[in-house]
């Protein structure tokens, strides 16, 4: 006998992750989700755009890039 996944289970193969905003649109009510069997693409049901880890990875170094420009700025006294 070949088991076989009910009807729910096979549905359930996206992880959302609660208040993780979307790097595309924003929203932070968890619209975010991950689909199990390509953890590299994440897909946002609010503005119903898919993203991967390297695009999250790009944001992250650029907002990187400007806090260490912002630690090693002078501090500018009127
Ligand atoms: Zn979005």
């Amino acid at each position: 006998m070949t088991a076989t996944l009910p009807l729910p289970q096979a549905q359930a193969t996206r992880k959302g992750f609660a208040h993780l905003p979307c790097i595309l649109c924003g929203n932070a009510d968890g619209n975010v989700t991950l689909a199990l069997e390509d953890v590299s693409q994440f897909h946002c049901n609010e503005c119903d755009e898919d993203f991967d880890a390297d695009a999250v990875r790009q944001q992250i170094e650029q907002w990187r890039a400007v806090l260490d420009w912002c630690a090693a700025a002078p501090v500018v006294k009127e």
